[in-house]
């Protein structure tokens, strides 16, 4: 991203930034409806109401460019949300009636701006204003339909922005999650495994990962049908996302295969991590066959490391536990000689296993 041409970062943000996005058309389509009328205000003599609409067209725009070209959305959306009240507040006093609806647009847009708690304070402090400074509707009754009517927006505008929210948050949660047992899935998992690399490269504790396979599952499925492989893949997730910390993180990398990331590891209690969990599936996953073990790689991140690398040595030392004999957690050493990454750590209960017996 930063070593991106400025147009090209912005476009970036404009594709992955939701609530930039969408901040960035609504001040587009305000500027472009608000533009016209400041025109017509010049050119009918207006000349204040045409400098407030010019300087709403202003507060709307800055802010998104300004948001846009740093990526600071916080202070641009607080800045947007300010001068653009401001701005309708004015209209009501110096426009009378006319100026009065412009609240409207404001008080909807406020909560993709400034998000539902502060633009339901932003909605109600706005039409105190308004009732206040603004002029052009003199009788009671006539303020109060116009307090109710606002309200009404205001209320019903935070309704289906919570509506909206839920939805956001039930789809986040889905894009995230392995549909069978519940842990993240393969693409939570690489954005994770991303950050955490990220967060090393800036200097914060290593991560480490373990890759776990179950041993012989396709002789599970074989026997006892896809139903009973789908339950032990279940069982088995559900074993690990309990015996490891709340911090850590658990994945299906895909078929029978799993990854714990650890966000901070003790670098010489990796294996005891890994013999913890090995032990764990052993001592407590059975499938009508008996009990079902599993194999374990595990690699400690190394500063600059890609991703791929990293995972690829846990890999590597999970192909050394499946050579090993299974049912074994393997430890993947670093060494700038390829020939060097395996460490001696070999830890297991009993030696080759064979598949679950019928
Ligand atoms: P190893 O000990 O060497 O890991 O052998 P394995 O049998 O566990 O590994 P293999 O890769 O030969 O078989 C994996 C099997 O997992 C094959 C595939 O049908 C099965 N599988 C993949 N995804 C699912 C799933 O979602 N549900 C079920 N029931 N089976 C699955
Ligand atoms: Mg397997
Ligand atoms: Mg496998």
């Amino acid at each position: 991203m930063l070593g991106l041409p400025p147009w090209e970062r912005i476009l970036h943000r404009l594709r992955h930034d939701y609530a930039l996005a969408t901040v960035a058309a609504l001040a587009g389509c305000g500027a472009l409806v608000i533009l016209p009328f400041a025109v017509y205000r010049f050119l009918s003599g207006q000349i204040v109401v045409g400098v407030i609409d010019v300087l709403v067209a202003l507060s709307l725009l800055v802010p998104t460019w300004h948001a846009l070209v740093t990526g600071n959305n916080r202070i641009a959306f607080v800045a947007m949300m300010t001068l653009a009240g401001i701005g309708a507040v004015a209209v009501s006093r110096f426009l009378g009636l006319a100026g009065h609806f412009w609240l409207f647009p404001l008080v909807v847009a406020s909560y993709a701006v400034v998000g539902l708690r502060r633009a339901l304070v932003v909605g109600f402090v706005l039409i105190a204003l308004v009732l206040v400074f603004g002029t052009g509707i003199e009788r009671m009754p006539d303020r109060l339909s116009y307090a109710a009517t606002a309200a009404l927006v205001v209320i019903l505008a935070a309704i289906s922005a919570y509506q909206v929210e839920r939805q956001r948050c039930a789809l986040e949660l889905a894009a995230a999650t392995d549909a069978l047992t519940g842990v993240g899935n393969r693409r939570k998992m690489d954005a994770d495994l991303r950050q955490a690399a990220e967060l090393a490269a800036r200097g914060s504790p290593l991560p480490a990962v373990l890759v776990l396979d179950i041993d012989h599952f396709k002789s599970i499925n074989d026997r006892f049908g896809h139903e009973a492989g789908d339950r032990v893949l279940s069982e088995f997730a559900q074993l690990i996302s309990h015996a490891v910390r709340q911090s850590d993180r658990v994945y299906r990398m895909g078929g029978e295969e799993f990854l714990v990331l650890l966000p901070m590891v003790d670098p010489n209690g990796l294996d005891v991590v890994a013999e913890k969990l090995r032990r764990c599936i052993e001592a407590n996953l059975r499938c009508a066959g008996g009990a079902v073990t599993c194999s374990l790689g595990a690699a400690l991140h190394q500063r600059g490391e890609s991703v791929d690398a990293w995972v690829g040595r846990a890999d590597k030392a999970l192909y050394q536990a499946k050579q090993a004999g299974r049912n074994q957690a393997c430890i993947a050493t670093w060494s700038p000689d390829p020939r060097r990454q395996f460490g001696p750590e070999r830890r297991n209960a009993s030696s080759a296993q064979a598949p679950p017996s019928s």
